[in-house]
Parts: structure tokens; sequence; C-alpha cells
């Protein structure tokens, strides 16, 4: 089967008659057997897919298909599917079964989506290696030696590895956006309240974005336009009309453009991320756009801030697991306390516990003002200084993370070399603000390097439009070097 990088490709095909939904399908379960090592998937839904294949084969010879006719999308294990397991990569849900579907998911089965299976993913989306899933490591599909980035890894790898046309993950602090660009694929996170979290188990409610993993920025406009919009499950979604996020053309005219220089030239970043990053500046400013550096001096404050605030989201989120509502039980248990106690000692991975934790630790009583109130002071002023950024410049380009894919075990026993992986992606989370990540290029020994464009709040359009431009000059500029 040829490789189909967006879904209108596919469609064309789909039309013409020389494709169908049922070799399509077929095609992806072959796939994801023949590539069972990489553990990309946690569930399957064989039967299901090929029946949705063949309604959505006769509603094509109908007329009646729609938007997202031919489109087999994966979804991360934090969303919502009735009657199918959803555990959060987390032993604590072993059991369970989702009563009902996420809305962001029941819109693309609306539009004649396929579902195709229930992907692998850090514990609560806790993480950036998807080392923490109790289901098992995914393995990058470019290098089965190194990590696929976290929290979306086996959403990710699956684009990758051609398991699925796309998938949809979650982004707290970069876990759509990591894990895209550790395997050079196209990831969004929205603007905070784009799209509704009704269905998404919580990691941390101020933060968490729902967001496609895709091959192409056509098809990552297309599916936020589908789920993006009001929805009266999720009061924090928006009511602001949805634009026609899959028609913007190519950005054309001058951009302002700003980059955080003490970031990209920082000794943590590696030489050739921070040469692919200056490398697209220099296009972009010899292309006659603005580019300049500013400071943000805010920005030495984000990790710590996001780690506070997530913690302690995450502490009373994760609350109502305590072996009676939900999932797993404790049958050691021998009253009510032990049975709190030991349903979560045992369905709980370390780094979820060590979150809690700390989370419970910042909101208790004597240390609240001291974490929790000053990080949310620091989170406004990160976001008074974004804005202000904004009303400068058009967009932020920074790299996406600061280092390619790393070694699977490499940073297993230094979590603050861990947390820093994320730490040009958690701005977008703690301001709001719509990001994404795109392919730029790969590093000496071929994993893929990605660059992150990130834009003014719920200014999605504009974002789509320079990403476009921007992958069409990275691919100039590479089908240039390589003649
Ligand atoms: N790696 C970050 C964390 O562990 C981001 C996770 C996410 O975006 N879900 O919190």
């Amino acid at each position: 089967m040829k490789e189909y990088l967006t879904l209108t490709q596919i469609q064309n095909d789909l039309r013409d008659g020389s494709l169908t939904c049922t070799q399509l399908v077929n095609h992806y379960l072959e796939r994801i057997a023949f590539n069972a090592h990489l553990n990309a998937f946690v569930d399957v839904y064989m039967i299901e897919a090929q029946q949705a294949a063949l309604l959505v084969d006769k509603r094509i010879s109908d007329g009646t298909a729609g938007r997202l006719a031919g489109l087999v999308i994966g979804i991360k294990d934090v969303l919502a599917l009735k009657g199918h397991g959803l555990q959060a990569g987390s032993q604590i849900l072993d059991t369970y079964k989702s009563p009902f579907t996420a809305t962001a998911v029941q819109r693309l089965l609306d539009e004649d989506a396929i579902v195709i299976g229930r992907q692998n993913c850090d514990e609560f989306a806790m993480g950036s290696s998807n080392e923490n899933s109790s289901l098992g490591i995914v393995l990058n599909a470019a290098d089965n030696s190194k990590v696929p980035g976290g929290s979306s890894g086996g959403s990710a790898v699956a684009v990758q590895a051609g398991l699925c046309h796309a998938s949809l993950g979650s982004d707290t602090g970069g876990s759509v956006r990591q894990p895209a660009a550790f395997c050079g694929v196209v990831g969004v996170k929205p603007s905070y309240g784009r799209i509704s979290r009704w269905g998404l188990i919580a990691y941390a409610s101020s933060f968490d974005c729902i967001g496609p993993i895709t091959k192409s920025v056509e098809d990552a406009a297309l599916l936020i336009e589908i789920m993006a919009g009001s929805d009266e499950f999720d009061s924090t979604v928006s009511t602001r009309s949805v634009p026609e996020y899959s028609k913007v053309s190519d950005w054309n005219g001058k951009a302002r453009i700003g980059y955080v220089r003490e970031t990209i030239e920082s000794e943590a970043i590696s030489p050739e991320i921070r040469q692919n990053t200056l490398d697209v500046l220099h296009r972009l400013k010899a292309l006659g756009h603005e580019v300049r550096s500013v400071e943000m001096p805010l920005l030495k404050h984000l990790l710590p801030t996001y780690y506070i605030l997530t913690t302690a989201e995450a502490s009373s989120n994760l609350s109502r697991f305590d072996g009676v509502r939900y999932g797993h039980r404790s049958s050691e248990a021998v009253d009510l306390e032990s049975l709190y106690k030991r349903s979560r000692t045992e369905g709980f991975g370390d780094e979820v516990r060590k979150r809690i934790l700390l989370g419970t630790y910042v909101l208790s009583a004597n240390y609240y003002d001291a974490y929790y109130t000053k990080a949310q002071r620091v989170r406004r002023l990160v976001r008074e200084e974004t804005e202000r950024f904004f009303d400068q410049f058009d967009f932020l380009i920074s790299p996406v993370t600061p280092t390619t894919a790393f070694t699977i075990g490499e940073k297993t026993e230094d979590p603050l070399q861990m947390y820093l992986a994320d730490i040009f992606t958690v701005q977008a989370n703690v301001v709001g603000n719509p990001a994404i990540s795109i392919p730029n290029g790969t590093d000496e020994s071929g994993m893929p390097i990605g660059i992150q464009v990130m834009a003014p709040f719920f200014e999605e359009e504009k974002m789509f439009s320079f990403a476009k431009y921007l992958t069409f000059i990275n691919k100039r500029n590479h089908l240039e070097t390589a003649n």
C-alpha cells in the first residue's frame, strides 16, 4: 500500500475506487500485528474496525459519507470510548470499561472516522518517555533502543510506524508535541478550552488539552476543526466559533518572529538541535521576515511552576481512585482505611505516587502559600510576559526538545533530567496558548528533530498557516541540500 501523508490523498483514492476502507483497515491491522514489538497499542478493535470500514465504504458509494471517511485513528489510553477498556496506563483501572465516549472522539466518529485501538502511554499521562506505563515500554520505530517520548508515546509511534493514519493524544506539559518531535511527526496542542475535555481522564485540569498527532499540518488542522467547539459537558470549553482551520492557506506576507536566544544557545541543548533551529531562523530572515531575539526572564521559573501546579491538581483529581468507585480493589483490605491505602498502593505506579505525594504536600495547610499560591502568581506573571511578547510578535519559535530521543533507561534514575525534556513545551500549557511541533530534519544518527511554533491565544488559524509555510520551506531546503 502506498504511503499516504494526508487524508485528502486517501479520500481521492477512495473516491476513484482504487482503495476501500476495508483494505485500509486490514492494512493497518497487519502493520499493528507485524510491529507488535513496538508496544504502541494496548488494545486493538479488530472486528469493530472492520465492521465500521464496511459501513463507511457503503456510505462512500451512497454519497453519504462524513468528512473523515477513510481516517483510521488510534486513541491514547486516556480517552473514553464506550464499552472499551480505559486505564490511563495504570493498574488501578485494570478492569475498568468506559460507559460513555469522550466528546472529542464522538465528534470524529460522527464524521465517519474509524477507531482502530487504544494506545499505550505513561501512567495518568505523567512522563516524558513512556517508561512509566504499567503496560510496558514503547519503542521508537526509528531506533528500537530509544524512547518514543511521552506521555503520548504509543500514539506518536503508531503514526511514525504507519500503524494508523493519525492518533489522538493529550498534552498537559508537552505530551503530544514532545513525542511527535521524537518520532518525526506533527503534534498540536490547541488553545486551552478549544476542545472539550469531557471523557479525557484528568491529570491537571487547568493544563490538559486533547491534541492530534499526524503526518501533516493539514490533517491536524482538520481534526482540531472537527473536535473543537462548545460542549454542554465541559464548562471550560470556549463558545467562540470554530474557524475552518482545514482551509487555511500557506502564510504569505511578512511574519514577526521572536525567539529566546539564551534558551536556544544554552549548553543543555544538543548542538544539532541548536543548529537546525538557528538554520530555520536564518532562512526565515533571508526570506524577509522579521526575526528577533527577546528576553523572557521568567522562563527559568516555568518547570517549578508547572510541577507545583500540576502535582497539586493531580493529587486532587486522582483522589477519586479509591478502590470503591473505580477499578482495582485490594483483596487484602480489612477496613475502610486499609481499603483505600492498599488499593491505591497496589494500583498506582511509582511516578504517580510520587506526584500525588508532592501535590498533597504543596497543598497542605503549612505550605500552601509558600508553594501553591506562589506558583499561581508566577503563572500569572508568565502569562503576562507571554502576552507582552505577542503584542510585538506573531510567533515564538523554539526547539521542541533539548535533545533527540534518548536511550531507554537513560534518565529513569534522574527525574530532574527527565523533567528537563519538557523545558520548551510547558510554557504553552502554563499560559494556555496553542503550539505545534513539526519535523525539522534529523540528527547525525537519523533521530528526528522537531521545531515548535507557538501562536497567540486562540489564533490557531495563524499558527496552521505559518506551520504549513514552514513545512514547505523546510522541505525545499532539505531537497536543495540533498542535491
Ligand atoms: N512530561 C510532562 C509530565 O510528566 C508532560 C506530561 C503531559 O503533557 N501529559 O508532566
